[in-house]
């Protein structure tokens, strides 16, 4: 692409056809840097010298091995966060609150790698087997007190990396209060760990000190059209058949009873409002929440349900049950990657 060129100014088809490794994006001079400057901050305020490297890539992760942050492209133009938000319903840390949580997570994995924590035997002992493989789903406990929360979705029930990673996150921001908030849980026992262990470490020098980016945004050769296609497949949840038992509960069946409304148009005038009233809820990425309701639209065709009880109450059952299901299958290992 020619310097002069203004690919922001293309339309979304053409703009798809780029590459992700052609797109002139930096972080310097962007909102990123501000925010990676008070992440540092945030560290120095802690006393802790050590500083993640940062680098944009396809997503949001930490690399085992290389104590550094990868930071999704979207996030270096606005007219990125756009297409994101398109192809996607939502932008993963576009706002400066949800970027903070995402950075000081991602830094805990990144100090974890730093000093190679998870061998200690404190470590293992509070949070588990860093080396137990990641699950592709995990079903947490909404309930528990075992594990602090910080991102959606209890993801620190996700693995014990993942654990850490929150733990450290809510110990690090700024007013969290930590000492209050958790003051009956037994999750607090982490928090003080954490906190003893910052103390112990933050005049070492870290013991990990590569600073190299593993897959930069410059080395990915794919298009934009490609990247957002295995993206949405990444997202995408394939139940089928697992809805009907709760569709034939909600729904009736009965194509002999035509002046009711079919569940499927029924469903698909509230998918965006239960789109975004779940995904808020549960802290599960929209478009996972929309898949959901696709396949459960598809479903209700096939079973050629129509609206049987009043609307309101139809309603209320069909958001119940579509948080279960959505619940029932969270993707784990998503801000992390083996290397
Ligand atoms: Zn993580």
């Amino acid at each position: 692409m020619s310097a002069g060129h203004k690919w922001y100014l293309m339309r979304d088809e053409e703009l798809l056809d780029l590459r992700l490794c052609d797109l002139p994006l930096r972080i310097r001079g962007t909102i990123l840097e501000d925010r990676i400057k008070r992440l540092y901050e945030e560290l120095n305020g802690r006393g802790i010298r050590f500083k993640p490297h940062v680098w944009l890539g396809e997503e949001w992760f930490s690399p085992d091995g290389v104590p550094g942050i990868a930071i999704p492209f979207y996030l270096g133009h606005p007219r990125l966060m756009q297409l994101e938000r398109k192809q996607m319903f939502e932008v993963e840390g576009g706002t400066e609150t949800e970027c903070m949580r995402i950075l000081r997570h991602e830094a805990g994995h990144a100090i974890d790698t730093a000093y190679r924590l998870h061998f200690k035997r404190r470590w293992r002992e509070l949070f588990g087997s860093f080396a137990q493989p990641y699950p592709n789903f995990y079903r947490p406990r909404p309930k528990s007190r075992n594990f602090v929360l910080h991102l959606g979705a209890w993801y620190a029930q996700a693995h014990p990396a993942e654990d850490f990673a929150e733990t450290f996150a809510v110990w690090l921001a700024p007013r969290s209060r930590w000492r209050t908030r958790y003051r009956d849980w037994p999750a607090l026992a982490k928090l003080e760990y954490v906190d003893e262990l910052m103390d112990e470490i933050k005049g070492q020098p870290r013991r990990n000190r590569r600073r190299d980016k593993i897959e930069p945004l410059g080395e990915a050769r794919i298009s934009l059209r490609e990247h957002y296609s295995r993206k949405r497949q990444h997202y995408a949840i394939e139940r089928g058949a697992f809805y009907d038992r709760d569709l034939l509960r909600i729904f009736a069946e009965g194509s002999n009873n035509a002046a009711r409304p079919t569940a499927a148009s029924f469903i698909r005038a509230i998918r965006r409002e239960l789109r975004e009233i779940v995904a808020e809820g549960t802290g599960v990425h929209q478009y996972t929440v929309d898949h959901v309701l696709k396949n459960m639209i598809e479903r209700s065709k096939d079973l050629k349900l129509r609206v049987g009880d009043s609307k309101r109450a139809t309603r209320r059952q069909f958001m119940v049950a579509l948080t279960v299901h959505v619940m029932n299958m969270l993707h784990s290992g998503y801000h992390r990657i083996a290397v």
